[in-house]
């Protein structure tokens, strides 16, 4: 049968058939009333998917990028069903779109129907038309597919954004642009009289309306998101998966080569969010804000870069890689961070591979060089302090 799949000879067609089998209910049924029937549908249908999924899964993971995870395939789904609804939207002639509107839509548009229970089909769509509005907009003809406040068909934006007065008092929020402007605007009712600033809207609304010519035909639909305006699955999914604007230095920190935590601490930094006593205290902390070491007022700042202390590492540090200066605050590191040799900051304290053994870890020659420069100064250290035995 799979053979006559791949040769196409397999009469497709004939998936739709069904076989009724009459199973007895009682040991010696007689009666037809005594039979449970029961309907057989898309035997081989079944047949052919589940050999398809077994000889796949071997492959999988091969196929199948890490990047395609569950929300990958969520996403994907709702932009093929989004496909749909384009499809259904632009009044489509096939079998499954002729169906789907006797039985659910008419020929309303599928926002103009609130039927949320039905088919598994149909219950998908209805799931997947939220994210599809995002880049619906109407072209009016006739204005019966058209929700008059609520869809996207003057202006970039719905009406009931560019007059939300008018639309939290107006009688019928689901009402289509047909019914709203035939006998010329007297279908437009509100469910009180207007206050002044309902009428200034009210106002601006009748002279955006002046232009809108009704006429025969069916609505046509754009997406908003291409160019030609035809909707497109990669558009969509382009837009559901967008992560929002990313700031180039905080990608920055999560591309260092540095273990999680010590990115997840310097990014915390970044946003000013480690528990400073500064910070503590906007949290109605009951301690002081003076610095345990030095008595100046403890901010992120003066934990990591302007306590002498911190200072001190620094400038350690400074001395034994030979940088030109040492950042002073947050805004320092930042700016060092951008610069192609400052990205790789921490990876060359923590995870630079050894050119010796190939460990991760600090390599022969940086490692020699914090060494020697650390002897250096416990050795100054010494001699100012005049506290040798200690060190
Ligand atoms: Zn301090």
């Amino acid at each position: 049968m799979l053979d006559d799949l791949h040769a196409e000879i397999l009469d497709l067609w004939r998936l739709n058939y069904g076989i009724i089998i009459l199973l007895p209910k009682l040991r010696e049924a007689n009666n037809i009333k005594q039979y449970r029937p029961i309907c057989l549908l898309n035997v081989i249908y079944k047949i052919i998917t589940k050999v398809l999924t077994l000889r796949l899964t071997r492959w999988a993971g091969k196929v199948i990028s890490k990047k395609q995870t569950v929300c990958f395939l969520l996403i994907m789904n709702t932009c093929l069903l989004a496909k749909w609804i384009d499809r259904l939207e632009r009044g489509d002639n096939t079998i499954c779109g002729e169906l789907l509107r006797k039985k659910y839509m008419g020929e309303k548009s599928i926002y103009q129907v609130h039927r949320r229970g039905g088919s598994q089909f149909w219950r998908g769509l209805v799931e997947a038309k939220q994210w599809f509005e995002w880049g619906r907009k109407m072209k009016i003809k006739s204005g019966a597919q058209t929700r008059f406040w609520k869809d996207v068909w003057i202006g970039e934006t719905a009406l009931k954004t560019q007059f939300p007065r008018l639309y939290q008092c107006c009688a019928d929020p689901e009402i289509s642009v047909e019914h709203a402007l035939t006998s010329t605007g007297g279908q437009l009712t509100f469910r009180r009289t207007l206050g002044p600033r309902e009428m200034e809207e009210w106002r601006l609304l009748l002279e955006q309306l002046s232009n809108v010519q009704l006429e025969e035909g069916r609505d046509e639909l754009i997406w908003c998101f291409e160019k030609s305006g035809q909707y497109s699955t990669k558009s969509l999914y382009r837009f559901m998966a967008n992560g929002g604007v990313a700031d180039p230095l905080l990608s920055s920190i999560w591309k260092c080569r540095v273990p999680l935590k010590i990115q997840i601490f310097m990014w915390m930094t970044f946003r000013d969010s480690i528990h400073s006593k500064v910070q503590l205290k906007k949290r109605n902390w009951a301690g002081q804000e003076e610095c345990k070491l030095c008595g100046r007022e403890e901010s992120t700042d003066h934990l990591l870069f302007q306590c002498p202390v911190a200072c001190f590492l620094w400038v350690f540090i400074k001395e034994s890689l030979g940088w030109p200066l040492y950042p002073s605050r947050c805004e320092d590191l930042c700016v060092f961070l951008r610069d192609v040799k400052g990205a790789k900051l921490l990876s060359l304290f923590v995870q630079e591979r050894c050119g010796c053994c190939g460990k991760r870890g600090m390599t022969m020659s940086s490692t020699t060089r914090l060494c020697r420069t650390l002897q250096w100064w416990s050795t100054r250290w010494c001699r100012c302090s005049g506290n040798g035995a200690r060190w």
